[in-house]
């Protein structure tokens, strides 16, 4: 039987299995269900690629494996590092030819990989390259897994590994829901990537009914709203997706969501200048928070070339003081990655621009 997120006669993504699923596949293949702890310890745990390094298995059954199933890399396109920050953007080719993005970045706690759940996407933002060309199709959760081990191994062997992540990446998250809870719950694997679910953030735009249904899901992930407005009128034309769920339904999903997981929420606010960074509006924004847990970010805009520019520094803080007097929790987000096109899908979208560029090599 064909798994979620793979075709029928499809080849089975291994990267896409839980334990329960590898220790299945290993009995299917007439092994012991330990050797599916095995796989799961090198593909997810150890980001290994390739059957012939799995010592400890079989040498006729890592053969066999190695004849049918694909297990290698996604191809690394282009590697962007923000020589500033430390910032590495990966541009990966999956299977199909598709292109994905995947942000590595490095905070006081360890490393963070933002990922992708969709190529492409259908949400709209009016300030956000991804969007351009509407969504192609859905990440599976293998892909997601992908992402994150393409970033694992570029740690790995420096002793590092990744402690967080955020789904912040190409795409809407609670748009591809099955395949993205398939990856949270894969990237918790003990044996795999062993990620904390409180440090992993899902970022939406708003989906209100697969908000509400999120919480019922026992997972303590940090749900990041995107919000961008304070207002309706002003939201549907930067998020024009959220005709569907005005605020107030939104913040009602919200709001359940803070109180079924009890963890506090996070607003996004990407800062444009003359757009949505009026004091007026600041004073709405605290309006519309009023009573719900959690804190606001204020993003400068990482300017993708749409025509719309990052409000400066001294409209940003201007906006951050009219919250935080009036009791919203406010920060203002390090931009990370400003000197390598970081901002969602802008590589993606470059490469598909220029597509008879070589592959830039790796740097060291
Ligand atoms: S910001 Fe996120 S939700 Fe909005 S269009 Fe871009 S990828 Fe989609």
């Amino acid at each position: 039987m064909a798994e979620e997120g793979q075709a029928a006669g499809e080849a089975p993504d291994l990267r896409g299995m839980n334990r329960a699923e590898l220790e299945a596949f290993a009995r299917g293949e007439g092994q012991p269900a330990y050797r599916g702890r095995q796989l799961l310890r090198w593909i997810q745990g150890r980001a290994v690629a390739d059957f012939d390094a799995m010592t400890d298995l079989p040498a006729a059954w890592r053969a066999s494996l190695k004849s049918r199933l694909p297990l290698a890399p996604a191809e690394v396109v282009r590697r962007q590092v923000d020589p500033e920050d430390g910032t590495v953007k990966l541009l990966l080719r999956l299977r199909d030819g598709e292109l994905v993005e995947t942000v590595r970045m490095r905070y006081r706690y360890g490393y963070s990989a933002c990922i992708s759940t969709q190529v492409g996407c259908n949400v709209g933002c009016r300030f956000c390259a991804s969007t351009l060309g509407g969504k192609r199709r859905d990440l599976t959760a293998g892909e997601m897994a992908e992402q994150a081990l393409a970033v694992q191994r570029e740690l790995l062997p420096h002793g590092e590994r990744l402690s967080r992540l955020v789904l912040m990446g190409m795409g809407e998250p609670l748009e591809n829901y099955a395949e993205t809870l398939r990856f949270l719950r894969l990237a918790h694997e003990p044996e795999g990537m062993a990620i904390s679910y409180r440090r992993m953030t899902l970022s939406t735009s708003g989906l209100a009914p697969a908000i509400e249904r999120l919480a019922e899901e026992g997972l303590p992930v940090t749900l990041a709203v995107s919000l961008h407005a304070p207002n309706d009128e002003l939201r549907r034309r930067l998020v024009p997706m959220d005709n569907r769920y005005p605020l107030a339904r939104l913040m009602e999903a919200a709001r359940t969501y803070a109180a079924r997981t009890g963890r506090r929420l996070t607003f996004e606010y990407v800062m444009i200048d003359r757009v949505n960074d009026e004091p007026e509006q600041a004073r709405e924004l605290a309006t519309l928070l009023r009573g719900l847990p959690g804190h606001v970010n204020l993003i400068p805009l990482n300017e993708s070339g749409r025509g719309l520019r990052s409000s400066p520094p001294g409209r940003i803080e201007a906006f951050r003081q009219v919250l935080e007097r009036s009791g919203v929790e406010v920060t203002v987000r390090r931009s990370l990655g400003r000197r390598i096109d970081a901002a969602c899908g802008q590589l993606r979208r470059r490469e598909a621009e220029a597509p008879e560029r070589s592959p830039a090599p790796l740097p060291g």
